[in-house]
């Protein structure tokens, strides 16, 4: 199957990897909307919110959290924003949740930079 996060799952793209586990990977948005955009996949291919079954979904949310707490310990965002694109909204027909942290003060740094920040 030609889907990118499936991909990156099996290595056969690079990944900036926060954290993983046999059910989930988390891991930088290239094209972030802010620093730490961090997006959460599961590991077997399931389309969109209709498509995952619950076991999955559990372990992302569970994922999330920890997400969510290293973020907040390492950048101090305002805020966070949660979202999962469905249908038309939807880019990647691999299921994901965008973890989104705010800023009051927004200096964008690369990707590589925040990569190292956040796993020394
Ligand atoms: P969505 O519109 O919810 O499908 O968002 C897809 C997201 O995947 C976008 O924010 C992209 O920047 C991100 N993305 C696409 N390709 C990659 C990649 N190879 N590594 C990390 N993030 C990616
Ligand atoms: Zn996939």
């Amino acid at each position: 199957m030609d889907c990118i996060f499936c991909k990156i799952i099996n290595k056969e793209i690079p990944s900036y990897t926060l954290y993983e586990n046999d059910y989930v990977k988390c891991f930088l948005d290239v094209n972030p909307l802010s620093n730490g955009h961090t997006l959460i996949i599961p590991k077997k291919h399931f389309k969109d919110a209709f498509d995952i079954d619950e076991e999955y979904l559990k372990e992302i949310n569970k994922a999330s959290k920890r997400i969510l707490n290293l973020l907040n310990d390492k950048l101090k965002p305002v805020g966070f924003r949660l979202i999962q694109n469905n249908g038309n909204l939807q880019e990647v027909k691999h299921y994901h949740l965008h973890i989104i942290p705010n800023y009051i003060k927004n200096d964008k740094k690369s990707v590589e930079e925040m990569f190292n920040l956040l796993t020394k």
